[in-house]
C-alpha cells in the first residue's frame, strides 16, 4: 500500500518527495500528494523523513505478518 498523506498535518516542506527513491510523491499547492501509487516500494524513508508526522501506511490485515 503506498503512504497515506495527511493533510491537515502536512506542510508542504518536500522531505518525502525529496528522500523518495521511487518518485512517488510530488508537491502541489503546498501539500504533498502521492502521484505514482504503484512505483512504492514501501521502504518508509518519506515517513522517517516526515517531522510533521503526516505520513502512515495502512496495510491489510492479510498482509500483516504475527
Ligand atoms: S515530509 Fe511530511 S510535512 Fe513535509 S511535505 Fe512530506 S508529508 Fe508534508
Ligand atoms: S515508502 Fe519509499 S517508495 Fe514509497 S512513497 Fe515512501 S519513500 Fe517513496
Amino acid at each position: 500500500m503506498p503512504p497515506h498523506i495527511n493533510w491537515d498535518l502536512c506542510t508542504g516542506c518536500g522531505n518525502c518527495y525529496e528522500i523518495c527513491p521511487g518518485d512517488v510523491i510530488r508537491l502541489n499547492n503546498g501539500k504533498a500528494f502521492v502521484r505514482y501509487p504503484d512505483e512504492c516500494w514501501h521502504c518508509g524513508a518519506c515517513r522517517l523523513e516526515c517531522l510533521e508526522e503526516a505520513i502512515s501506511f495502512h496495510f491489510p490485515i492479510k498482509m500483516v505478518r504475527v
